[in-house]
């Protein structure tokens, strides 16, 4: 293996699995720090995590165990990676988990970079921008969990590392990655190891990942991996590599809230069989993940999905009344157990929509890796199960087209 990555939550490291893999790594994603070493064929492997919002000790653990593997596995280079909108608190998780990688591996410095141009994330002289706004301004300050009200990415970094956060600002790094090494070396120098990057386009993060060659760690979202596959020479440059269409009988399985899976579910909804799940009658256990199986299986030809998916006023009803936990835990538990079924009833493609629905149901399937292949939307790859011939595609909740669901069931493979 060459390139070790540790992503700190589920959806984002299969859209990092999709850039390297595009860039020419044969990519695997773990489910969690695997018990077993690598095939070994596989050139980037990610560690998948859930350390974004957990305490900052328990993520900087599970990040260390990731990386004891990964070293075992032979990897030269390490790759952090986060939101691309920093999601983080300010104790946390983020500087302490770059804090711990760097004193474990001996590094002198680690780059950090969230830029991710495609989607309207740059950083330019230090600040995080969304589209046109900064990212205090751009709605990420009301997230319920990591509320992001400083734009200023090294200021909200010193709150977390104990080390100095230095910063590479725009006008070196258009002027080239020899340039932007000299500044490393500076900043490293003055004492800031922990070192900000600004970069506004695709051009700007490969020059980053020039500069990034032979660096131990390097930290960002899924787009500054954009520019460190080419510093691998001996890439197999082909990422799809042990990628495989699954033949059999597929489904959709939504238990995202977000917008643009509400305009999927009610897109798909038009042409193919859909069973709401009421949050409420699975409380009350009125309604069962059996029955939701027997129904699938018997409008199976039809391509079925089953969704939780409502508006944000039944959500936030629901919640206020019932409990936010209670009920987010109830449907992912349901989504689990019906995934559960129906892979022991012979269902072989999985089209999941939404991140922790993803990681329910990929636990519940027992998936410890899988392989990255085509890209169904930007971000979201196909992806392989090879242990036990399972295809799924698993979305976050904002990514993809109105017809996502039914051009991932066709890429995962044929009906038969
Ligand atoms: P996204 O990627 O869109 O954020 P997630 O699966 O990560 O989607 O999160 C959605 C959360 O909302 C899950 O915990 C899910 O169980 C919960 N949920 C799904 N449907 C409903 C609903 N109808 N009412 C309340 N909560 C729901």
């Amino acid at each position: 293996m060459l390139l070790g990555c540790i992503g700190d939550d589920f959806t984002g490291s299969s859209d990092l699995g999709s850039t390297l893999a595009r860039e020419g790594l044969r990519t695997v994603q773990y489910c969690g720090v695997p018990t077993r070493d690598a095939a070994p064929d596989v050139e980037a492997g990610i560690v998948a995590l859930k350390s974004r919002t957990c305490p900052a000790a328990e993520a900087v653990a599970d990040s260390l165990a990731a990386l004891a593997w990964l070293r075992r596995q032979g990897c030269r280079q390490f790759f952090f990676k986060y939101c691309s909108t920093f999601d983080s608190r300010p104790d946390g998780n983020i500087g302490p988990v770059i804090d711990a990688l760097m004193a474990e591996l001996g590094a002198d410095r680690a780059l950090v970079c969230p830029a991710f141009p495609t989607n309207g994330r740059r950083v330019f002289q230090g600040h995080l921008f969304v589209g046109d706004r900064l990212l205090s301004e751009s709605g990420m300050e009301n997230h319920p969990l990591t509320p992001m009200t400083d734009p200023d990415i090294r200021r909200w970094l010193t709150l977390q590392t104990r080390l100095g956060v230095g910063h590479v600002p725009y006008q070196t790094i258009a002027e080239g990655a020899a340039a932007v090494t000299a500044a490393l070396e500076a900043e490293v120098g003055a004492g800031r190891p922990v070192v900000v990057l600004d970069a506004v386009a695709d051009g700007d993060l490969r020059v980053i990942g020039e500069a990034a060659a032979g660096v131990a760690l390097v930290t960002g979202g899924s787009g500054v991996a954009l520019g460190l596959p080419a510093n691998f020479e001996e890439r197999s440059g082909r990422g799809e590599g042990g990628w495989e269409p699954v033949a059999g009988p597929g489904v959709v399985l939504s238990g995202s809230c977000s917008a643009a899976t509400r305009g999927q579910v009610s897109a798909y909804s038009r042409h193919h069989p859909a069973l709401a799940v009421e949050p409420l009658r699975v409380l009350t256990g009125e309604q069962t993940a059996a029955e939701a199986a027997d129904w699938v299986l018997s409008v199976l030809d039809a391509g079925p999905m089953v969704y939780s998916t409502a508006d944000p006023e039944a959500v936030s009803a629901l919640q206020a009344s019932h409990g936010r936990d209670a009920v987010a835990s109830a449907v992912e538990t349901f989504f689990a157990e019906l995934a559960a079924l129906l892979a022991g009833r012979g269902l072989r493609r999985f089209v999941v929509a939404g991140g922790e629905t993803s990681g329910a149901v990929t636990a519940a399937l027992k998936t410890e890796s899988l392989r990255i292949g085509p890209e169904i939307a930007p971000g979201v790859p196909a992806l392989f199960d090879a242990e036990q011939g399972l295809a799924l595609a698993l979305k976050s909740g904002n990514f993809g087209a109105p017809d996502f669901f039914e051009s991932a069931l066709a890429v995962l493979g044929p009906d038969r």
